[in-house]
């Protein structure tokens, strides 16, 4: 049975007037034709046929209609449950780990995207390091769920990144694994979302991302503090202080108190910045900071 929506929409309108002018003169003959119909859910919430033909059950005093009316109204009420069902089932609250990041998303009003193929393809490997290094990154580009919204590839993207920092490192090594992490942390940071929304519209290009010092990377506010933290630490060196500098530029995570003492280290390569290790003068508490 092929159905064509205008008919739907058309008796729709039909049904609307006759409810507004309280007259239900020809309305068991559209409301039999609407019977042979097979409507879908899109045209029941855009027509909102069910509204009228209820409003019309309850307006007639025709049992014909009534129980029409009735017949219409719950095979259409099964159409939503079904539908409804479906979205329950989709895999949005499966690990309470993911569902703060995908709470946001409603999954009733954005389908998902169709399943294409890529291109440019997928760049292939069958390294677990690196599967699992592009998987992390996937995670981290899929962070708030922008990536809805922007419509970004962020397996291919993930891939992409990945595919550049290899082929740069040569191996999987440890200079592979914290080019990696670094990408992943600050991708993933909750202060600098403007970092992974210009990578997932283009905007920084895999190339780009995959090359970015930690610096580059950095959201403006830890640009500041790190601009801070230097000044800071020039003045201490200045005054011939040594062991560290202190500071009430961090909040430790601890006794959430801003007594701190920090020393800077260069860790790895001169174009990055230094590794800071903190330490809480209240507590001892210690962390690393990137
Ligand atoms: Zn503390």
């Amino acid at each position: 049975m092929s159905v064509k929506g205008e008919d739907v929409v058309r008796i729709a309108r039909k049904l609307e007037k006759m409810v507004a002018k309280k007259s239900t003169d020809g309305a068991l003959d559209l409301l039999k034709e609407l019977k042979g119909m097979s409507v879908t859910l899109d045209l029941l919430q855009s027509t909102r046929i069910g509204m009228s033909v209820n409003a019309l059950r309850k307006q007639s005093n025709n049992e014909e209609i009534i129980t029409l009316s009735k017949t219409l109204i719950k095979s259409w009420k099964k159409l939503l449950d079904s539908s409804e069902q479906q979205n329950k089932s989709t895999p949005a609250s499966t690990s309470s780990k993911e569902s703060s990041s995908t709470k946001k998303s409603e999954p009733r009003k954005i389908p998902p995207p169709p399943k294409m193929t890529r291109f440019p393809p997928l760049p292939v490997t069958t390294d677990s390091v690196r599967t699992k290094c592009r998987e992390m990154l996937t995670a981290a580009l899929q962070t708030d769920g922008d990536h809805v919204a922007l419509g970004a590839d962020c397996e291919l993207l993930a891939a992409q990144i990945e595919e550049v920092v290899f082929s740069d490192v040569q191996s999987a090594d440890l200079k592979y694994k914290n080019r990696i992490r670094s990408r992943i942390s600050n991708l993933k940071d909750s202060k600098n979302p403007e970092l992974r929304k210009n990578v997932l519209c283009g905007a920084i290009t895999p190339e780009q991302i995959a090359n970015m010092s930690c610096e580059e990377m950095a959201s403006k506010e830890l640009k500041e503090m790190r601009k801070a933290m230097t000044k800071a630490a020039i003045q201490e060196h200045q005054m011939g202080k040594t062991g560290g500098t202190q500071t009430d530029l961090f909040t430790c995570g601890k006794c959430k108190k801003k007594n701190c003492t920090y020393t800077q280290v260069q860790t790895r390569s001169a174009d990055e910045p230094m590794t800071t290790y903190v330490v809480c003068n209240e507590c001892g508490n210690r962390w690393k900071f990137c």
